[in-house]
C-alpha cells in the first residue's frame, strides 16, 4: 500500500487514498487483452454500441455527486464545476450515441464514368487507442475521447495523470457497468516512464494525448518512430482582442469567465487580453471588478467560485510567473499574493502592462492570472495574438459583428475563434489547435474520424 500512488487534497494538503501501481508487464497484458476484445467489439453494430454509451450517460448522471466529490478531493475543482463537468460528459455520450452512425456512414462517390463501378468511402475502426490524459478535467478529457472511440468500434487503454487515480478507476468502473466489455476499456495506474513501451506495443494502434508541450513532443516522437497515428491537445495561451468598439463591462465579464474556468487551469482559458489603447484604462477597471467576484473558498461548498490549484508545486510555479512578470515591468492590479494557509491556494490576479519578455506574455500561465497587453490598433492586436507559440482558442470582443466575424474567421491563428463569448468545447464542434497547441481534432465528425481507417472501396 505504501508503494502506491498517493493522492493529496489540494484544498488542505492532507494525504488522501493510495493506489497500487500497475507494472509494465501488466500493462502489456492489458494491451493484448484489449486488442482481443476490440476484435469482437468491432463486429457489434451501432445500435448496440449506442445502447452502451447511452447507459454510460445515465450512470454519469446517476453518480454525478460522487464523481464531482472525487474530482474535488483529488485535484481541487469546485463541486459546482465538477457537477457541470459530469453533465457535459453525459451530453457528449448521448451526442455520440445518437450521431456516430451518421458520422461514420458509408459515403458513396459518383465516379461519373461509364465503367459501372460502385465506389464508396467507409470508416473502419483502427484498434486499441492509448489515451494519455491530464488532471484538469479528469472526467471530461477522458470521455471526450472515449465516447467517440467506442462508438467507432475501437478499444482504449487510459493512462491518466498521476494525481487523479481515483477518477481513472471510477471511469473504468462506469464504462464496465454500462456494458463496455472488461478488457476493451482499461485504466492503467502507470508512471509516464512506462508509456514508451506501451506506444511501441504491437497491440496498440494509435495514441491520443492531452497535456503539456513536452509530454506531447515525447509521445509524438515515439509514435512517429513506430508510425502510429497520434492526436495531440496541448497547451494554449488564448488571446482575446478587446477592440475600441466593444461594450467594455460586457467584454470584461466574458474575459473573466474565460480566464477563470476551472480556476484558470484550462488549455482554452483566456490568458492574454490584448486591448486597444483607447479603451485600456476602462477595461482594466472593469476586468478587476469582474475578477474580484472570484473569491477563494471551500471547493466543497455550493457557490464557491475559486477553489485551490491542483497542487502546491503548480501554485508556486504560477506565483513565480507572476513575480517575474512584475520584475519585468508588469503592474499588479489585483491578487498576486500567496495566502498564508495550507493547501494550493492562489487568488484571482490581474496584471497590466504585460509585454514581451515577461512570462505572462510569452508562456502559458495555468492559473487565475489575467494578463492585459496594450495594442495600438486592430492590426497590432492581431499581430500580438498571433506571435504566440500556441494556437488553441482565441476571441474577439467587439460591437461590430462583421468585423469580429472577419477577424475570427480569417486572421487569428487558432483552432477556435469565438466572437463576444468565451471559448468552450462542444461535442458538436471540432476541437483542437495549431502550432504548439497540437494537431488533430476531437469532437464532431472530424474527431470521430481521427481514429478510423478512411477506406476507399471500389466494386465492379
Ligand atoms: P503533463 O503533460 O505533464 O501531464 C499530462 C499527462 O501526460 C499525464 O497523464 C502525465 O502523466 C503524462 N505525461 C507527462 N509527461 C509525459 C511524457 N514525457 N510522456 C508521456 N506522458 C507524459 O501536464 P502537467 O499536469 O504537468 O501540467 C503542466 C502543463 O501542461 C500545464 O501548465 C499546461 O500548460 C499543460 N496542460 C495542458 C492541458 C490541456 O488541457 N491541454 C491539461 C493539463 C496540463 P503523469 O501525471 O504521470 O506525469
Amino acid at each position: 500500500q505504501d508503494r502506491g500512488i498517493r493522492t493529496t487534497n489540494p484544498a488542505t494538503g492532507e494525504p488522501g487514498k493510495s493506489y497500487p501501481p500497475c507494472s509494465p508487464g501488466e500493462a502489456g497484458a492489458a494491451a493484448k487483452a484489449a486488442h482481443a476484445a476490440f476484435r469482437e467489439w468491432r463486429k457489434t453494430d451501432f445500435d448496440h454500441r449506442a445502447s452502451v454509451v447511452r447507459k454510460a450517460a445515465e450512470l454519469l448522471r446517476r453518480d454525478a455527486d460522487r464523481f464531482a466529490a472525487l474530482m474535488t478531493s483529488e485535484m481541487g475543482k469546485t463541486l459546482d464545476e465538477g457537477r457541470a463537468e459530469i453533465e457535459k460528459c453525459a451530453f457528449h455520450c448521448d451526442w455520440f450515441a445518437g450521431n456516430a452512425a451518421d458520422y461514420l456512414a458509408e459515403q458513396p462517390v459518383d465516379l461519373g464514368d461509364e465503367s459501372g463501378a460502385e465506389a464508396f468511402v467507409t470508416f473502419n475502426p483502427l484498434g486499441v487507442v492509448l489515451a494519455v490524459m491530464p488532471w484538469n478535467f479528469p472526467f471530461w478529457q477522458v470521455i471526450r475521447f472515449a465516447a467517440p472511440a467506442l462508438m467507432a468500434g475501437n478499444g482504449a487503454l487510459l493512462k491518466h495523470a498521476s494525481n487523479v487515480p481515483g477518477c481513472a478507476l471510477a471511469i473504468e468502473a462506469l464504462f464496465h457497468e454500462a456494458g463496455v466489455p472488461h478488457d476493451l476499456f482499461r485504466s492503467l495506474i502507470l508512471s509516464s516512464s512506462h508509456i514508451e513501451a506501451l506506444i511501441r506495443d504491437e497491440h496498440i494502434a494509435a495514441v491520443t494525448l492531452t497535456g503539456s508541450v513536452p509530454a506531447g513532443r515525447s509521445v509524438a516522437s515515439i509514435a512517429g518512430s513506430v508510425l502510429k497515428k497520434c492526436v495531440l491537445e496541448l497547451g494554449g495561451s488564448d488571446a482575446y482582442l478587446v477592440l475600441e468598439d466593444a461594450d467594455i463591462p460586457a467584454a470584461a465579464k466574458v474575459a473573466a469567465t474565460a480566464r477563470m474556468v476551472n480556476g484558470g487551469q484550462s488549455c482554452i482559458a483566456g490568458k492574454r487580453f490584448i486591448v486597444v489603447e483607447a479603451v485600456k484604462t476602462e477595461f482594466e477597471t472593469a476586468l478587476v471588478e469582474a475578477m474580484k467576484a472570484f473569491t477563494m473558498g471551500d471547493p466543497t461548498s455550493e457557490g464557491t467560485k475559486l477553489g485551490p490549484m491542483q497542487s502546491v508545486e503548480a501554485r508556486d510555479e504560477i506565483h513565480e510567473q507572476v513575480e517575474k512578470s512584475i520584475a519585468g515591468g508588469a503592474r499588479l492590479l489585483l491578487g498576486g499574493e500567496k495566502p498564508a494557509r495550507a493547501g494550493a491556494w492562489y487568488p484571482a490576479t490581474v496584471l497590466t502592462d504585460v509585454a514581451e519578455g515577461q512570462p505572462a506574455h510569452d508562456e502559458e500561465v495555468f492559473g487565475p492570472v489575467a494578463a492585459i497587453i496594450a495594442a495600438r490598433d486592430e492590426a497590432h492586436a492581431i499581430a500580438i495574438a498571433n506571435a504566440s507559440e500556441f494556437g488553441l482558442g482565441s476571441g474577439v470582443l467587439t460591437g461590430d459583428l462583421a468585423r469580429g466575424r472577419r477577424i475570427a474567421a480569417e486572421e487569428l491563428e487558432a483552432g477556435m475563434s469565438f466572437v463576444n463569448e468565451n471559448v468552450r468545447s462542444d461535442p458538436r464542434l471540432p476541437f483542437g489547435g495549431v502550432k504548439h497547441s497540437g494537431y488533430g481534432r476531437e469532437c464532431a465528425a472530424f474527431g470521430i474520424r481521427e481514429f478510423v481507417n478512411i477506406k476507399t472501396v471500389q466494386v465492379k
